[in-house]
C-alpha cells in the first residue's frame, strides 16, 4: 500500500484515543504516504490527540465542535491557511445520550433525537459544505455507519435512525458533489470496542453475537476498517461513490446461521 496516498493531504475528524476507528484509518493512510491534519472536540481531548498526531508526523491539531457552525468555520479557515487545498476527509463522529442507548427506541426524547441527528448526521453535510470549497482538484470523503441503520439492533435505538439518515445523506452528497470529482462514501463497521461504543447497552453481548454469527467468525478491528478506508480514499476507489461498504466480517449477509450439530 505504500505510496498510494503520496502527495495527498486530508483531515481526520473524530480521533479520541488509540482505540478510535479514526486512529485505525489515520495510521493506514499515513503508512500509505498521506499527510494528515486532525480535529478534536474539547480541550480535554487535545492532550490525547497531540501525541497521536505527532506519531503520524502531524502538528496540525485543531479544535472543532461539529454542533457549532462557527467552530466548523474556524476549523476550515485554519486548514485553508495551512494547506489551501485538501484531497480527503474522514468523518468519524457520532453522539447520543447514553441513557437512551438502552431500553426501547419508542422512549426517545425529542431533545436527544434532535441532538443525535444534529451531531451524527447533519455534521457530515455541514463539513462537506466547507470541504467542497477546498477540494478544487476533486477529492474523497468518508463517514462511518453501522448495520443498526438497516436492521433493528438491541439498544442502538435513535442512533440507528440517525445512521439511516446519514446513509441517505451519503447518497445525496455523492450526487451533488460528483460533478466536481468529489466521491462520498460510508463504511458500515462491525462492532468495535471504542469510547463511543461503551455507551451502548449490552455491547459485549453484541460483540460476542457478531463473532459467533458472522461468516468470518470474528470481530473486525480498526486496522480492517483502515484498510477499506484506504481503498475508498485513494485512487483504488476511483469508480466508487455513494457506496456503503460493509466492513463487518460479512455479518450483514447472514439471515440465519446453520448450527454445527448435525441433528438440530
Ligand atoms: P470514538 O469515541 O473513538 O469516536 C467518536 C468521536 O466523536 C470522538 O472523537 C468524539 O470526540 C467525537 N465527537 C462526538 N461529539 C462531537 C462533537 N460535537 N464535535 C466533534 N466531535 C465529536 O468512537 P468510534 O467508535 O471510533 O466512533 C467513530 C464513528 O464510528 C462514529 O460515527 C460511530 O458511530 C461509528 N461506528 C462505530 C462502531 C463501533 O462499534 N465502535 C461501529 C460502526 C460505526
Amino acid at each position: 500500500a505504500s505510496g498510494l496516498m503520496a502527495g495527498k493531504r486530508g483531515l481526520i475528524m473524530g480521533l479520541a484515543n488509540d482505540k478510535s476507528i479514526a486512529w485505525g484509518i489515520a495510521r493506514t493512510l499515513r503508512e500509505a504516504g498521506a499527510e494528515l491534519a486532525f480535529s478534536y472536540q474539547g480541550e480535554a481531548l487535545k492532550k490525547r490527540v497531540d501525541p497521536l498526531a505527532a506519531q503520524l508526523g502531524s502538528d496540525i491539531v485543531l479544535p472543532c465542535d461539529v454542533g457549532d457552525e462557527a467552530s466548523i468555520d474556524g476549523l476550515f479557515h485554519s486548514l485553508k491557511e495551512r494547506w489551501g487545498q485538501i484531497d480527503f476527509i474522514v468523518h468519524a463522529i457520532g453522539f447520543s445520550d447514553k441513557n437512551e442507548l438502552r431500553g426501547r427506541y419508542v422512549d426517545t426524547s425529542r431533545g436527544n433525537f434532535t441532538m443525535t441527528m444534529d451531531i451524527s448526521v447533519y455534521s457530515f453535510t455541514a463539513v462537506m459544505q466547507r470541504a467542497e470549497k477546498m477540494m478544487k482538484a476533486g477529492g474523497s470523503a468518508l463517514t462511518l455507519t453501522y448495520y443498526g441503520a438497516e436492521q433493528v439492533m438491541p439498544h442502538y435505538n435513535v442512533m440507528g435512525v440517525a445512521k439511516a439518515a446519514l446513509e441517505a445523506s451519503v447518497k445525496y452528497l455523492a450526487e451533488d458533489l460528483g460533478k466536481d470529482g468529489i466521491r462520498v462514501n460510508a463504511i458500515s463497521a462491525g462492532p468495535i470496542k471504542t469510547l463511543a461504543a461503551s455507551g451502548i447497552g449490552d455491547f459485549r453481548y453484541i460483540m460476542k453475537w457478531n463473532e459467533y454469527n458472522s461468516p468470518l467468525r470474528r470481530n473486525v478491528t480498526i486496522e480492517d476498517v483502515g484498510k477499506s478506508a484506504l481503498y475508498l480514499l485513494s485512487d483504488l476507489g476511483s469508480g466508487t461513490t455513494g457506496e456503503n461498504l460493509h466492513v463487518d466480517a460479512g455479518y450483514h449477509v447472514v439471515g440465519m446461521k446453520a448450527v454445527d450439530a448435525p441433528d438440530i
